[in-house]
């Protein structure tokens, strides 16, 4: 697991430095509902930890679920859930919509108190996937999809990236700390 630490970036320095929001689970914390992490590696993620921009959050810890919990899938578009036309449900049939729907607005609330712009969110999941998510039959088919806490970001002009996406990001960040 990444370890955060007082870094020294202080002042007006650290004020400049865009924040990026990323699934805790990229950074090797235990919050999936397994109990495990998916810890990635990559120079840029080192660098933006050092660097103290880097916001960890899990959206389904924030909504309430504990670690583990069981798998989750949607069943319907995020846009749709998110007004209310939709579910995520357990595979025993649980209704576990309200979970995830607070959990996306504890991040949208968080986004918008550190001024985040950008975020990394783990590919596939039914809150931070963003191009994929499992089609709610439970057996492992995925589909073309947002999660829930990835669509009510990007419908609140966050852009969003995966962990496959980093390079991308980096780019983007330029771009954004250059404005
Ligand atoms: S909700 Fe997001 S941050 Fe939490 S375990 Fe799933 S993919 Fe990781």
């Amino acid at each position: 697991m990444k370890t955060f630490i007082n870094n020294g970036f202080t002042g007006l320095v650290a004020k400049k430095l865009s924040k990026i929001l990323i699934s805790s689970c990229l950074l090797g914390q235990p919050v999936r509902y397994d109990g495990q992490s998916k810890e990635i590696q990559n120079p840029a993620l080192d660098r933006w930890l050092l660097e103290g921009r880097l916001v960890p959050v899990c959206p389904e810890v924030s909504g309430g679920l504990p670690v583990p919990r069981p798998a989750a899938e949607m069943e319907g578009f995020a846009d749709e859930i998110l007004i209310g036309n939709g579910f995520v449900k357990t595979a025993d049939n649980e209704d576990v919509s309200r979970y995830f729907l607070y959990g996306a607005q504890h991040v949208l609330t968080l986004c918008r108190r550190e001024n985040i712009r950008i975020a990394i969110l783990k590919e596939n999941s039914p809150s931070c996937g963003s191009a994929q998510v499992y089609d709610g039959s439970f057996s492992h088919t995925l589909i073309s999809g947002a999660g829930i806490t990835t669509t009510l970001l990007r419908q609140n002009g966050i852009t969003i990236f995966n962990e496959f996406e980093i390079d991308k990001a980096a780019v983007y960040l330029a771009a954004l700390s250059a404005c």
